[in-house]
């Protein structure tokens, strides 16, 4: 039986030292703002190539934070657009909803399954102010295509990196590619804490000050609140974690990379598609994600040959109960890549044998 990830294994692959670590924060008595979360933001801001880091208490209040903050820093109105993949994971779209603003869904390339950069200035009013990108599956989106947009219309740029930890864009980072970045810390995620966690990335003093105070109650000073803010604080546990955690980082990438490679070389069965690859160096896998016209067909026989695989994601969010208002709408290449996209088994403790057994289930498919 090969897992789609087995989380216990990764966990134990870091021990002994995880659990002398939370030991040592246990004992600290020591669980909230303090200098666990202190030396995690510097090290993940550093390993980012950028400036500052807040951690947050997980991806989506990353997202809305950004989103607030920006609200708060240059008087955006409610109903303010966003341009912002359709084919994203739901959080992307309710960041930008949480935040008072309207998300404005631009279909993705029917190749890469990343927004399609050439659809967004199409997509443009006089009320657009950012554009959302989100680097889907571990692979970064076109920012040479849409950067210019973003300077030329006066648009804000925020990346979705909480697939893509450490993936890189001709030789830059994520986290660095835009004017702010958000990430989670999700469990299953590249860097996944033991439970949730999230961190904003940016090089801009003043957004990172602001999204501090709104994930602090809106509060610079001690019971002193000068906006409407949240509660959403990474702890001091989790930020140990993830700083053992962050040492092995490229290293689980790399191995996730070499797994790809594999099966991208050896899975030969004409009827499964693989996913394109812009850049060997870039793209991080934190999915593996083929296409088949007979997905649940080919999800039923890998489940018999002991495959696990998930489907990211089912429903798209246009199709969603919670965006009722959006059911009308016909997003074709959308719907197309959620009816055929199957998630393998990929991550940096499979082992070669595990690898194999995938390749072999999925070339034996008729
Ligand atoms: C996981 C995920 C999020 C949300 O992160 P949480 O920490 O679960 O809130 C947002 N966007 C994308 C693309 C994700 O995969």
């Amino acid at each position: 039986m090969v897992k789609f990830l087995d989380i216990q294994r990764i966990t134990a692959s870091f021990e002994p030292r995880l659990s002398e670590e939370v030991q040592r924060v246990i004992s600290s008595g020591w669980y909230l703002l303090g200098e666990e979360v202190a030396e995690f933001e510097r090290a993940f801001a550093a390993y980012c190539d950028n400036v500052h880091c807040v951690g947050v208490a997980n991806g989506l209040d990353a997202l809305t934070l950004i989103l607030m903050a920006w609200r708060e820093m240059h008087g955006w109105s409610e109903g303010d657009e966003v341009i912002v993949p359709a084919n994203t994971y739901i959080a992307s779209i309710l960041a930008i909803s949480r935040a008072g603003l309207t998300p404005v869904l631009c279909e993705p390339s029917e190749e890469d399954a990343l927004i399609d950069a050439s659809l967004i200035q199409s997509l443009i009013t006089d009320r657009t102010r950012a554009i959302m990108v989100v680097h889907l599956y571990g692979q970064v989106c076109p920012m040479d295509a849409i950067r210019p947009l973003a300077n030329q219309y006066g648009l804000k740029i925020v990346e979705d990196c909480a697939q893509a930890h450490g993936a890189l864009y001709k030789g830059a980072r994520v986290g660095a590619l835009g004017d702010a970045a958000a990430f989670s810390f999700y469990p299953g995620k590249n860097l996944g804490a033991l439970g949730d966690g999230g961190a904003v990335v940016t090089s801009d003093r003043l957004l990172a000050r602001t999204v501090r105070a709104l994930a602090n109650y809106g509060s610079r000073e001690k019971y002193v609140h000068q906006a409407k803010g949240i509660n959403s604080r990474l702890d001091e546990v989790q930020a140990a974690v993830l700083r053992v955690k962050l040492s092995r980082l490229d290293a689980d990438n790399d191995r996730r990379r070499q797994i790809a490679r594999r099966y991208i070389k050896q899975m030969t069965n004409p009827l499964v598609q693989m996913p394109c690859v812009h850049s060997w160096l870039g793209h991080v896998f934190h999915l593996f994600t083929v296409r088949c016209e007979r997905r649940d067909a080919l999800q039923s026989y890998l489940s018999e040959q002991g495959i696990q695989t998930l489907i990211h994601y089912p429903i798209p969010p246009h199709k969603q109960e919670a965006y009722k208002e959006w059911s009308h709408l016909s997003l074709p290449v959308t719907e197309r890549i959620h009816a055929q996209i199957l998630s393998l088994p990929i991550s940096p403790v499979m082992t070669d044998e595990e690898v194999q057994c995938v390749i072999d289930a999925v070339n034996s498919f008729e």
